[in-house]
C-alpha cells in the first residue's frame, strides 16, 4: 500500500480496505464529495495511462477517459445527475440502490487510446446517509465488442466481397418496399448472374474465381449510387436494390434500364487476374416495386425469373419481369440500334414546311427530319427523336441535320434560286455540347452559307439547365448572323425575365393553342396574350399548326403575320419544296399542294 492513496473517510480498517482495492485486478478509483480523486489503483493507472500522483487531489480524473472535460459516471452519481448519463453513455442503468449505476461506451482517453469501457459507480455513505465518496470500477470490453461486431458482420455481410448478404438484403428490401409504398415512387430489384463463372472456376481455380467475384462486386458498387444496395446472394449471384426512383413507373423503368445497361457494359470489360485476361458476361433480370402484395420473396423470384429468361435467350442481356415494360424496352432498344444503322446508311431526309406571311408570300421553311425506314416506310420524328435524345444519338443526328440543311442551302444558292430563311430544330442535348458553336461555325464556313438564311429553333427545355451557358452560346451564334426562334412557345415554363435575356428574333406559338382557336376561348385568350407579348418584346410571332381558314382569320385579326400549317402546306419533300422557289410564285390556298 502506498501512502499517496488516502481514503480519509473510509470507515473501519482503512489500510486493509486500501490494500484490497489496490490489489484488485479491476480498475477502480474513488472521488470524495468535492469530486477530488482520493484513490486510483494500479489497474486504473494501467487502463487509463494516468499515474495516481497525476490525479490524486484533483478533479481531473475525466482525462483518463475523455479528451474533453466532462463528468464521469462517479460525478453523475455524486451529483445525482442521471439524465445526463443518457447523453454521455450509450447505455446507462441502475443496478440496485446499493450497487449504484452501470454504463458503457466507447472512450478515447487523453493519451488517444480508444477503448470500449464498462463503468460501474456506487455511492459510499456515512451513518447519516450522506454521500461521502463514490467508487467507480472500470472494465475494458474492447476485444469483446470487436468480436461482437465481427459476428454481426459475418451474419450480415459476405466475407469474400464484403457486400451485404441475403439476410441484410431482405431486411433492406422490406424497408424499401414500405418506403416506396408510402411515398408513391418506384424501386427496382436487379438480379445478376455471371454467365460463365463455373467454367472459369473449374478451369482456372477457386482463387481466380474468388478474385473475379471481388472485382465484379467492385464494378457493381461503382455503377450504382451510394444509397443503392449491392448484395451477394452466394456463388456468382448478385442482387441490387435501386430505391427512390421516379414516381412514374415507365420513366423509372427507362432510368433503371440505363443503370442496367451501364452494369452490363462494365461487367463485359476485361479483368486482369493473376496474369490472366478474363472475360465474363452477366444475365440481368429486373423487377419493379411497389405492386400489390410485394414481399422480398416474391420480388426476388420475379427478378430471378426475368434473369432466367435472359439465360434462355442467349445470355449477356437485360430482361424486365413485367411484359409491358419489357416490350417498351425492346422497342426502344430496337429503334436505338436501327437508328445507329440509319445514320450509317443515310436513311434520313429533310422535308421542308413552308412559312407564309399575310400576303401569301413564302418567307421561310422549317426543315423537319424524316426517317425513310427500308421496311417500315416513313417514320415521323416523334417516334425516334425522344429515343435519340435519351441515347445521345441526337447529337449525331443533329449534326446530320445541320450539315444537310447547309448543303441544301448552298445548292439552291448555286442554282440561283431565291432561298427563304430555313429553320432547323436543335435539341437541348445537342445545344449543350461544349463544341456546338465551333462546329456550327465551321459548317457554315465550309458551305459558305449566308447566315441570314438560317434560323435555329430551340425549345424552352434549353432554359432548364445552365442558363448562363445557353445565353452565352446564343450570343456567340447570333454574332455569326444566325437568328433564333423559340419553338412550342407556351408549353414550357419560361418566365418573362428569362425571355428578355435571350437574344431571340421569333417565337412560335405552339400548335396546341392554335388548334380550334375560333371555338376554344381558352386557346384564343392564350394566343392573343402570346402575340401581344411577342410584339412587346419586339419579336416576330409565327403561328404553327394553322389548319383552317377560321384559325387563320382569328390570327390575322390578332395581328399575327406569319403562319405555318397544313392550311397552306404540309412538310414537303425537297423536290416539291424546290418547285416553290422562284421569285414570283404566289402562295395562295388554290396552289397549295394538299
Ligand atoms: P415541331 O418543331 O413543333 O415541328 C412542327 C410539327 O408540327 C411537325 O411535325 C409538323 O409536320 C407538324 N405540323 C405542322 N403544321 C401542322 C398542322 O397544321 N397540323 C398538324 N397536326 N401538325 C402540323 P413533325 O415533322 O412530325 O415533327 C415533330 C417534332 O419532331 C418537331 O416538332 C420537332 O420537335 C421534332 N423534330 C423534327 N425534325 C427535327 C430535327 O431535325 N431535329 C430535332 N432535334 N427535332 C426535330
Ligand atoms: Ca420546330
Ligand atoms: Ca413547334
Amino acid at each position: 500500500m502506498t501512502d499517496k492513496n488516502k481514503i480519509a473517510s473510509w470507515g473501519g480498517n482503512q489500510s486493509f480496505a486500501e490494500s484490497l482495492l489496490q490489489h484488485l485486478a479491476v480498475a477502480a478509483f474513488v472521488i470524495d464529495a468535492n469530486h477530488q480523486v482520493i484513490f486510483w489503483n494500479r489497474a486504473c493507472e494501467k487502463l487509463t495511462g494516468l499515474k495516481a500522483e497525476e490525479v490524486i487531489g484533483t478533479s481531473n480524473h475525466w482525462r483518463g477517459f475523455y479528451p474533453d472535460n466532462r463528468p464521469c459516471l462517479a460525478d453523475l452519481v455524486l451529483d445525482n445527475h442521471f439524465s445526463e448519463g443518457a447523453e454521455l453513455y450509450s447505455k446507462t442503468k441502475l443496478m440496485s440502490e446499493i450497487d449504484g449505476f452501470a454504463a458503457e461506451n466507447w472512450c478515447t482517453s487523453a493519451d488517444g487510446v480508444k477503448r470500449f469501457l464498462e463503468f460501474e459507480a456506487g455511492a459510499i455513505c456515512n451513518d447519516a446517509g450522506e454521500i461521502t465518496a463514490v467508487i467507480e470500477c472500470l472494465r475494458d470490453r474492447t476485444k469483446q465488442k470487436e468480436s461482437e461486431k465481427l459476428i454481426t458482420e459475418m451474419a450480415f455481410y459476405d466475407s469474400l466481397t464484403g457486400l451485404p448478404n441475403r439476410r441484410l438484403l431482405i431486411e433492406r428490401l422490406k424497408e424499401e418496399i414500405s418506403l416506396t409504398n408510402r411515398q408513391g415512387n418506384t424501386g427496382a430489384l436487379i438480379f445478376l448472374d455471371l454467365d460463365n463463372f463455373k467454367t472459369i472456376n473449374d478451369s482456372l481455380g477457386h482463387d481466380v474465381g474468388d478474385e473475379l467475384l471481388i472485382q465484379v462486386a467492385q464494378r457493381l458498387k461503382q455503377a450504382t449510387r451510394e444509397t443503392d444496395m449491392v448484395a451477394r446472394l452466394g456463388g456468382d449471384e448478385f442482387v441490387i436494390i435501386l430505391g427512390q426512383l421516379d414516381y412514374d413507373m415507365s420513366t423509372a423503368a427507362r432510368n433503371i434500364e440505363k443503370v442496367a445497361q451501364t452494369i452490363l457494359n462494365d461487367i463485359n470489360n476485361p479483368y486482369e487476374i493473376r496474369n490472366h485476361s478474363l472475360y465474363t458476361t452477366p444475365s440481368i433480370g429486373i423487377t419493379l416495386f411497389p405492386a400489390e402484395d410485394d414481399t422480398p420473396g416474391i420480388l426476388l423470384k420475379q427478378a430471378d425469373a426475368a434473369m432466367y429468361r435472359v439465360k434462355e435467350s442467349g445470355k449477356n442481356s437485360i430482361h424486365f419481369f413485367h411484359p409491358a415494360i419489357q416490350e417498351a424496352a425492346d422497342s426502344r432498344m430496337q429503334i436505338e440500334n436501327e437508328l445507329r444503322r440509319a445514320l450509317r446508311s443515310e436513311e434520313f431526309e429533310l422535308y421542308f414546311q413552308p412559312q407564309i406571311d399575310t400576303n401569301n408570300q413564302l418567307i421561310g421553311a422549317e426543315a423537319l427530319i424524316r426517317w425513310l425506314h427500308p421496311e417500315n416506310g416513313i417514320i415521323p420524328p416523334n417516334e425516334f427523336i425522344p429515343i435519340a435524345e435519351e441515347s445521345g444519338l441526337i447529337v449525331e443526328i443533329g449534326n446530320w441535320v445541320i450539315e444537310s440543311a447547309c448543303k441544301q442551302l448552298a445548292r439552291w444558292t448555286g442554282d440561283h434560286l431565291e432561298v427563304p430563311q430555313i429553320s432547323i430544330n436543335i435539341s437541348p442535348r445537342q445545344f449543350r455540347q461544349s463544341d456546338f458553336v465551333s462546329r456550327f461555325d465551321h459548317t457554315l464556313s465550309r458551305y459558305k452559307i449566308n447566315p441570314d438564311k438560317l434560323v435555329i429553333e430551340l425549345t424552352e427545355g434549353i432554359l432548364f439547365d445552365d442558363i448562363d451557358d445557353t445565353i452565352s452560346k446564343m450570343h456567340a451564334i447570333r454574332s455569326l448572323g444566325v437568328r433564333f426562334s423559340l419553338d412550342d412557345f407556351g408549353t414550357g415554363y419560361s418566365s418573362l425575365a428569362y425571355l428578355q435575356k435571350l437574344p431571340l428574333d421569333h417565337i412560335k406559338v405552339d400548335q396546341s393553342f392554335v388548334r380550334d382557336l375560333d371555338q376554344n376561348p381558352n386557346n384564343a385568350a392564350i394566343v392573343e396574350t402570346v402575340i401581344n407579348m411577342g410584339h412587346n418584346l419586339n419579336l416576330s410571332v409565327i403561328a404553327e399548326g394553322v389548319e383552317t381558314e377560321a384559325e387563320l382569320n382569328f390570327l390575322k385579326q390578332k395581328k399575327c403575320r406569319e403562319f405555318q400549317g397544313y392550311y397552306f402546306y404540309k412538310p414537303l419533300p425537297m423536290e416539291q419544296f424546290e418547285e416553290l422557289l422562284s421569285p414570283n410564285v404566289r402562295h395562295s390556298k388554290n396552289k397549295s399542294l394538299h
